[in-house]
């Protein structure tokens, strides 16, 4: 057998989209994919969908898989043929002990490659707003280790040269011992007065900054309650961050928010989130497919193939108009066959879907549900009219039954089915039950559903106990009263039913209610 390869990538500090385009194409190739917490569970979203994770991830206080055995491990799912993705946080080569790896890869005659990432040694400090070099301030900086014990670190750290070197100093795994190397500095001969910062979970929504000197450092961290991980910085430049701080003044920094939808239409949410400086958290519940059986396409076909007839073709989402066409396509049927048919759209995103597809349409009912278009209906239909609705399995039945109500004959076709999707996340139990998800989105009914059922086959006995510390946004009124007969309480509901509504809402709330 092939020997396969080993990617030893630098994830970055946190922030999912502060990995390298190559650390990226190799996690995304990869069969094994091998991380721990500080290489961020967002990551894994871009592995294959049957990749295998591996989590080897330590906490202060245990190890989870010794670094012998981490080593081991590249080497036998090498030596297995495997291709691999080693996801180390920040940049391999800094304190990432990457060396250990890749000699032990070598030994075994193993190709790797080393990746570099972004350090958070230099990325953490620049997202609180502290450039850890300046013309005026500092021509150089340190990064040094404070993790290692109090003996240790007066053999390994020469304090007086540290102390006197003219730049920034930035230590890492250092927060335990931030008395101790402050009080080093100050006895080497640093001003007491000089700046300290220390920044918890930089590029993350858990970000927060402590700035004193290195006289009060250890008292503010403390009556902070200041944990690991943080990057602290030593020097001039932290003055800077009074001019500079600029993640903070986003309107969502500090919330992490569940997207739910499906992964093909979550990334405009997600995007918008992330634009605002919340952390957006896919975790999508719905995928779609087309129907299965036959039967379902030849209803489909039968029903296509009749297009010359239909006074109206009436579409209720986005993917509705997707699977429309797909299935155009599929049995060959040019769009103007439908030349008799006035086109409507229910929502804003349904219109614009449609006339990507070059197909304009006559009626954008003002309200954003399937009532909304009832009402613009009401004076456009009469009786004797056939519409066509193309639509997924689970669409409400309200509309064909107001339709049919009107004498408006109607011919349902399901063109695409949903189904529940469970994503293979080991985080998320334990993130709610952390309180790390600040807020929960709901876009349609199915994702409320859905998510509960997800969440009890994740393993959590009562998903909505599990909920219950979120803030809960649903996109309209319809999901709400979902929501709220499953036993969560919504606080977020927008005017517009859109999603730039339900981001204005979120927005809108952060005022009102932050409890963290
Ligand atoms: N190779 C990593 C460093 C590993 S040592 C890198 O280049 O960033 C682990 C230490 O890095 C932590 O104890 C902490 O000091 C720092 N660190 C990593 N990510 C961090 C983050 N998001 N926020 C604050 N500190 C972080």
């Amino acid at each position: 057998m092939d020997k396969g390869k080993v990617y030893l990538v630098g994830a970055g500090p946190g922030d999912p989209k502060l990995i390298t385009i190559r650390g990226l194409e190799a996690l995304k190739r990869s069969d094994v994919v091998v991380f721990d917490r500080l290489a961020g569970p967002h990551l894994l979203q871009y592995a294959r969908p049957d990749a295998e994770r591996v989590y080897v991830g330590k906490l202060p206080d245990r190890h989870t898989m010794k670094q012998e055995e981490i080593n081991r491990l590249l080497v036998d799912l090498a030596l297995q043929g495997k291709t691999v993705a080693r996801l180390k946080g920040g940049d391999p080569t800094v304190f990432g002990r990457v060396g250990e790896e890749a000699e032990l890869l070598r030994r075994n005659g193993i190709l790797y490659e080393i990746i570099p990432g972004i350090t958070s040694a230099i990325a953490v400090p620049a997202y609180a707003g502290i450039p850890v070099t300046h013309r005026d301030f500092a021509s150089s900086f340190s990064v040094i280790t404070g993790h290692e014990s109090p003996d240790k670190l007066d053999h390994s750290i020469y304090w007086d040269k540290v102390t006197n070197a003219t730049g920034t100093l930035v230590f890492l795994m250092g927060v335990a011992k931030i008395g101790y190397i402050s009080a080093q500095l100050i006895k080497h001969g640093r001003a007491p007065e000089t700046p300290v910062a220390l920044v918890q979970w930089g590029t993350r929504a858990e970000q927060r900054t402590v700035v004193g000197t290195l006289g009060d450092i250890e008292a503010k961290v403390k009556a902070a309650n200041l944990q690991p991980p943080a990057v602290i910085v030593v020097g001039e430049v932290v003055r800077q961050r009074e001019a500079l701080a600029w993640v903070e003044s986003k309107p969502l920094f500090g919330r992490r928010v569940l997207v739910t939808r499906a992964r093909a239409q979550a990334s405009e949410l997600a995007a918008k989130i992330d634009e605002l400086g919340g952390e957006p958290y896919e975790f999508p519940v719905i995928e779609t497919r087309l129907p299965s059986g036959k039967e379902a396409e030849d209803a489909i076909a039968s029903a296509l193939a009749r297009a010359e007839e239909y006074d109206w073709v009436m579409l209720t989402s986005v993917n509705g108009v997707d699977y429309f066409f797909y299935w155009l396509d599929r049995f060959g049927i040019d769009i103007r066959r439908f030349h008799r048919a006035k086109f409507a759209a229910v929502g804003p995103k349904t219109a614009e879907a449609l006339a990507q597809r070059g197909v304009r349409a006559d009626l954008l009912p003002e309200s954003f549900r399937a009532e909304g278009l009832l009402d613009s209906l009401a004076d456009q239909v009469s009786e004797q009219q056939t519409a066509l609705l193309p639509r997924g399995d689970l669409a409400r039945k309200h509309l064909p039954k107001e339709l049919a109500a009107k004498g408006v004959r109607t011919v349902e076709i399901d063109v695409y089915e949903t189904a529940l999707s469970v994503p293979s996340d080991i985080w998320l139990p334990e993130m709610l039950n952390n309180g790390e998800i600040h807020t929960v989105t709901f876009t349609s009914s199915s994702t409320v559903v859905n998510l509960l059922e997800a969440l009890r086959r994740l393993g959590v006995a009562d998903p909505g106990k599990a909920l219950e510390r979120c803030q809960i946004a649903c996109i309209g009124p319809v999901t709400a009263r979902t929501a709220e007969e499953h036993g969560l309480r919504v606080s977020i509901v927008p005017d517009r039913y859109t999603i730039d509504g339900l981001v204005q809402a979120l927005i809108d709330a952060t005022g009102r209610e932050i409890e963290r």
